[in-house]
């Protein structure tokens, strides 16, 4: 998401801190919800099927009792994605995608369980706004802690024979309603340190122009070498000329380099010392996954342009 994003821009005028906790406010004063029934009584398959998925042991859940940390599960909203108007933290996030709060983190859930509950009882659950908190800069972005504390209860006789609820488990929800910090801007591959171009190595630099791997060769010998240098080192003659490298090679050695920062360059970065086919070693960078780097791994050469004047020879991994 860029900074230029028209619509949020709108969306940030038009909301103001006041906008939104006044709009906040008219949730609060909504209370708790009408108590909103489950779907079913607490029954032993959801409870078994609970069981299964979380590797749970315990005898007294097989015998009717239902795990406490089940709580949430008997009232969940199925797959229907409509609200009852008085939900409010439903309620209250459309208040905060409307002012550009868009994305959403749930950072606490703290449950309180009461009392056991048993197959067969039948469970509600109530909901209200309990506190919203910001605006906060947090690592993500700058956003509001908004808290609901849900109740859970069962219904039961009172002593005259009415009905009254008990409840049998909270839990205070938070989530941080909030707007993604700006990533960092992407580096300027241009502003990287330039080797060295001259006429010793300008062959090298024509060739990965050219999508080639040259390697300097005495004409003389027929040696090969790299690093480029004016002198065969064996025959100690100048007469030299190049060879097209298969650009196959494995990673003889290699590092990951974090700091300190380089310009042009997001780091880490890998760099690799490759043994090349034709027995030749050469440093490059190593592009993508670093996963899958290691000592003896095949890789292979590829060209990544930098601009008119530079194309880099580097390294990926190809098993
Ligand atoms: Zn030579």
């Amino acid at each position: 998401m860029s900074g230029t994003d028209a619509p949020q821009e709108t969306a940030q005028e038009t909301w103001d801190h006041d906008r939104i906790m006044a709009a906040v406010e008219k949730m609060f004063a909504m209370g708790e919800t009408a108590p909103r029934e489950a779907r079913d009584p607490i029954n032993q398959p959801m409870i078994n099927n609970w069981l299964e998925a979380m590797g749970e042991t315990d005898p007294r859940y097989s015998d009717g009792i239902a795990p406490p940390a089940m709580a949430q599960v008997w009232t969940m909203y199925g797959l229907d994605p409509t609200r009852p108007a008085d939900d409010p933290l439903h309620g209250t996030m459309q208040i905060f995608d409307a002012a550009g709060f868009k994305s959403v983190l749930g950072t606490n859930c703290d449950q309180t369980y009461l009392r056991d509950v048993k197959v067969g009882e039948q469970i509600s659950i109530t909901t209200r706004l309990e506190s919203v908190v910001g605006p906060k800069v947090t690592g993500v972005g700058e956003g509001y802690f908004v808290s609901t504390l849900n109740t859970w209860w069962v219904a039961k006789k009172n002593e005259q024979g009415g009905e009254e609820r008990e409840a049998v488990a909270t839990m205070l929800f938070r989530v941080l309603k909030f707007k993604p910090a700006q990533r960092k801007p992407r580096v300027d591959k241009t502003k990287l340190v330039r080797p060295q171009m001259n006429r010793d190595t300008a062959y090298f630099w024509e060739g990965t122009k050219a999508g080639e791997l040259r390697l300097q060769k005495c004409n003389a010998c027929g040696e090969l070498r790299h690093p480029p240098g004016p002198m065969c080192p064996t025959c100690h003659t100048a007469d030299r000329g190049y060879v097209v490298a298969s650009g196959r090679g494995t990673v003889f050695s290699f590092l990951v380099h974090h700091a300190p920062q380089l310009p042009g360059k997001e780091l880490p970065i890998t760099l690799a010392l490759i043994e090349l086919e034709e027995g030749l070693r050469m440093v490059g960078e190593v592009q993508g996954n670093r996963e899958n780097i290691a000592i003896g791994a095949p890789v292979r050469v590829v060209f990544e342009q930098i601009d008119d004047d530079l194309t880099l020879a580097q390294w990926e991994v190809t098993a």
